[in-house]
């Protein structure tokens, strides 16, 4: 078993020590070129969090193009740096990345972000909105749920729970037309539980076709990250009927 650092503890260690945390990509910079005399380099900056903090991380090279925003990773052996008074981490030739199952809440500072945030409006075209089942005891994701048992035993402890006790969380991929193209974006639970468009929705079914059911919605975005949205209350212009963009979330889903 490794045993994993925390990120809120990286900031108590010496630069140039070796540390190996568990942690989720929250932001991704484009990869840019560095050359110096004798070879050019690619570098990226991303930033990384866990429950207890975030931090940026500087990759070189090849493992940029392995890693990926949304997806949590084991990252061994990575160098504690020090920037701007600040401790950053970087790779080496000596680190690993190991793609995990997601690791759910993370503390996550938007200031943080590579990116400056920003609002879009946007249509959506198309959701993929997926349930986690979280573990009562161990908190790693459990398998899916087969309807015809009451009850569901973790693979990772060997706990066995009931269904009706497990904290089930969402997350959310959507693909929208924006001015500038389509793009993708990730809501986070937290998002899809406190807006006023999704929140008390109880199936990943249901928020996917709600979701679809918006003729616009606004989007603050931290890169690709959703931290609030709203349905699209423009005003009413020209000749246009104003239930073109309703502010009025559908008073019921049905799925079939
Ligand atoms: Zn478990």
């Amino acid at each position: 078993m490794d045993t994993c650092d925390t990120i809120d503890s990286v900031s108590k260690l010496n630069t140039f020590q070796k540390v190996t945390i568990k942690a989720k990509v929250m932001d991704k910079s484009p990869p840019e070129q560095l050359s110096t005399k004798s070879k050019s380099l690619t570098k990226a900056d991303v930033v990384v969090a866990d429950s207890t903090g975030s931090i940026k991380l500087t990759l070189w090279e090849q493992v940029i193009e392995q890693i990926e925003v949304s997806k949590s990773y084991l990252m061994k052996s990575l160098t504690v740096r020090e920037f701007d008074n600040n401790k950053i981490l970087s790779s080496s030739q000596d680190s690993a990345f190991e793609e995990v199952d997601d690791i759910g809440h993370v503390k996550f500072e938007n200031q943080k972000s590579l990116h400056d945030s920003m609002t879009v409006t946007a249509d959506i075209l198309s959701v993929n909105c997926q349930t986690i089942n979280n573990c009562v005891s161990c908190r790693k994701n459990l398998p899916p749920v087969n309807s015809d048992i009451p009850t569901i035993k973790c693979l990772h402890c060997g706990i066995r729970q009931r269904i009706a006790s497990i904290a089930t969380s969402y997350k959310c991929e959507i693909v929208c037309n924006t001015q500038k193209g389509h793009k993708t974006f990730f809501i986070p639970n937290r998002v899809l539980q406190s807006s006023d468009i999704t929140a008390g929705l109880t199936s990943a079914d249901q928020i996917e076709d709600c979701l679809l059911q918006q003729p616009k919605i606004t989007l603050s975005l931290s890169n690709a990250f959703v931290t609030h949205m709203q349905t699209c209350n423009m005003p009413s212009t020209s000749d246009d009927t104003t239930d073109s963009c309703s502010s009025e979330p559908p008073k019921s889903v049905s799925i079939v």
